[in-house]
């Protein structure tokens, strides 16, 4: 599968555009971010956006590129209630969607009065297109939080 870098100003300025955009439509109570991926962009959109609530949910589905488990499980669930809560979920990209599938449920599931979701990136085929997202690609992303620095030996 063909690769596509995001660099890590390609990605602080999707998270500015991100926050804008939730700014105008939906200021969130709390954002709901996806382990792994999703909690470098959840993280600086709390901070962005003006302190907002951050809370983690781990769910495990991928196990290389392009290689799936069966379906997604929850591996550490939300902690606590979103009982009348505006709930933002954030992840770095939608895929097949499946992932966000899981967590739209389960912060339904933790009464959240409305939900939207905000991913840096999605691929066309997802099934869960974001509420909020940057770039669209077909390629496989690597973020740069998955790069690891270039050793040049002599
Ligand atoms: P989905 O459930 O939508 O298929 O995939 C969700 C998760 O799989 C993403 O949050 C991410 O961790 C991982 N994933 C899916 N596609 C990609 C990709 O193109 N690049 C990277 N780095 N991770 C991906």
């Amino acid at each position: 599968m063909d690769k596509v870098y995001l660099t890590w100003w390609q990605i602080d300025r999707a998270v500015f555009a991100l926050a804008e955009e939730l700014r105008k439509h939906f200021m969130p109570d709390v954002i709901v971010g996806i382990a792994r991926g999703g909690l470098i962009p959840a993280v600086r959109l709390s901070h962005v956006l003006g302190d907002v609530e951050l809370k983690v949910i781990d769910v495990k589905f991928y196990k290389g590129i392009d290689e799936r488990m069966e379906k997604p499980v929850v591996t550490i669930p939300l902690h606590g209630s979103l009982e009348g809560k505006k709930v933002v979920i954030v992840d770095d990209v939608s895929d097949t969607g499946k992932t966000l599938e899981v967590v739209i449920e389960e912060v339904k599931k933790a009464g959240a009065e409305e939900v939207k979701v905000a991913c840096l990136s999605m691929k066309p085929w997802t099934k869960v297109v974001p509420d909020f997202y940057v770039f669209r690609t077909d390629k496989w992303i690597v973020f740069p939080w998955e790069e690891f620095p270039v050793v040049v030996r002599e």
